[in-house]
């Protein structure tokens, strides 16, 4: 037994611990939970607890169903909202093979996969997620719209502002499970929110998003409203997006930046742009996984009205350009070594083990091959007319799910970096939403056709 596992059984003892929940993901990004007592985790850590993966989403076929879930100790944390004596525990879990081989249907293991690779290559990848979301009053679950659950916008201080007290009771419950928050704000629409994590390793990020989405939701009922991470769910306002902040290091040093050059940023940090830019539409049905994220990204005619609210719907870059898909922010002046890139495509829906894997494996991409960066663009790309962003080389991101679909089951990056279990599963899975939504008659539909035709 080695040292974290004997300080988790000594805090359950200290804490009077009688519940302790094993957290994993699906493939899809949901979190699974199997609850123990603390009497099997001795066992736990030895050998996993077994469970049917045949009814987890994308885990495994009925005739290889049993799967073992395995606690990571350095992933302890008591839950907040169970804080009162007997409490309860979580630590997220690898899921193993009978044989105790890493299962290929585990997303936390496509991630680590990623980043055994990074190491190989002599770095370490973190990531900074800004974190958008919305207060409801009501989760209408028959396809009516919900009402936000307030009337503020952008950074709005006012007295009867829900947001206030949610995000000061979130703020404190997520500090109290060891996740540090930098900032937090209202954002752009009515109800909703934006809390930005403090930057960690990869693995910690997307371990600490999947805790941040349960956290937000038990802090909303708990003041009496809904939190959802829904890419848009309104029409005219904009939607939630996941931008991250991604950078590199080298030991201690950041492999982004390089004093002198053009915005701080090393050919390291230039190859890895443009890696992301030159995988960005592949694995863009993972970054933004539903049928609704591309109603975020095409926020369309009614983008003048601030309803597509600065969602990148164009393959480019740009220093401080947030109409572009990746951002290189100001570098702080004084404070050398803060070289990051800002990735504005990923929404709030996503799974952010798979998403970052895949981030990850693009800019990697770029720097194993070489790949050279083309001009930013300064302009507001969305204010450009389609043959001049032509003559600029600046594509856009597909225009929906079906469309990404089709490009990812094309990639050999994505094929690789995903495995071949959850590559086939999710393009089996989504080609299923896509059709479903396709043979869908909507409101849109009734509306325009009824009263005329
Ligand atoms: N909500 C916007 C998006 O969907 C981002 C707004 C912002 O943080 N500038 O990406
Ligand atoms: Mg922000
Ligand atoms: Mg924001
Ligand atoms: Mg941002």
């Amino acid at each position: 037994m080695d040292k974290q596992q004997e300080f988790v059984l000594r805090t359950l003892e200290e804490r009077d611990i009688r519940f302790v929940r094993l957290w994993f993901t699906d493939v899809l990004g949901f979190l699974k939970s199997v609850a123990v007592a603390p009497a099997e985790l001795e066992q736990a850590f030895d050998e996993g607890i077994g469970f049917d993966g045949s009814a987890i989403e994308g885990f495994a076929r009925v005739y290889e169903s049993d799967m073992i879930a395995k606690p990571d100790p350095s992933t302890f944390q008591i839950i907040p909202w169970r804080a009162e004596t007997p409490g309860t525990a979580r630590m997220f879990c690898d899921i193993l093979m009978p044989d105790g081989s890493p299962s290929f249907a585990d997303p936390r293991y496509v991630l680590k996969r990623s980043l055994a690779k990074t190491s190989d290559l002599g770095f370490t990848f973190y990531t900074h997620p800004e974190i958008e979301f919305f207060l409801l009053k009501d989760r209408p679950l028959d396809g009516s719209r919900p009402t936000p659950a307030d009337n503020s916008g952008y950074f709005d201080h006012t007295p009867q502002n829900v947001g206030m007290d949610f995000r000061r009771q979130a703020i404190t419950m997520l500090e109290s499970m060891g996740i540090s928050v930098e900032f937090s704000h209202h954002e752009g629409a009515p109800g909703q929110q934006e809390i930005d994590l403090r930057y960690a390793d990869a693995l910690s990020t997307a371990d600490n998003i999947m805790t941040f989405r349960l956290v937000m939701k038990q802090v909303a009922l708990e003041q009496g409203v809904q939190a959802t991470f829904m890419p848009k769910p309104f029409s005219e306002y904009p939607g939630s997006g996941m931008h991250t902040h991604l950078s590199l290091f080298e030991g201690d040093r950041n492999a982004f930046y390089e004093s002198g050059a053009e915005y701080q940023l090393s050919k390291v940090g230039r190859s890895f742009i443009a890696g992301l830019l030159q995988h960005a539409a592949e694995i863009s049905a993972v970054t933004n996984q539903w049928v609704n994220s591309y109603k975020r990204i095409w926020g369309g005619s009614s983008r003048a009205a601030g309803a597509g609210g600065e969602a990148p719907s164009y393959i480019c870059w740009g220093h401080n350009n947030r109409s572009a898909l990746i951002r290189v922010p100001m570098y702080k002046p004084g404070k050398t070594g803060s070289s990051r890139i800002e990735v504005r495509s990923l929404d709030s829906g996503a799974n952010p083990y798979l998403a970052y894997a895949l981030l990850l494996a693009a800019g990697l991409k770029g720097i194993e091959e070489g790949y050279e960066l083309g001009p930013g663009a300064d302009d507001d790309v969305w204010a450009l007319s389609d043959a001049e962003r032509r003559a600029m080389g600046i594509a856009p991101l597909p225009q929906n799910l079906g469309e990404a679909i089709d490009l990812m089951e094309r990639s050999e990056l994505v094929a690789e970096t995903l495995g071949e279990h959850v590559f086939d599963f999710f393009l089996r899975n989504k080609r299923q939403e896509w059709e479903e939504y396709r043979s869908e008659v909507t409101a849109f539909e009734l509306r325009k056709n009824l009263p005329v035709l």
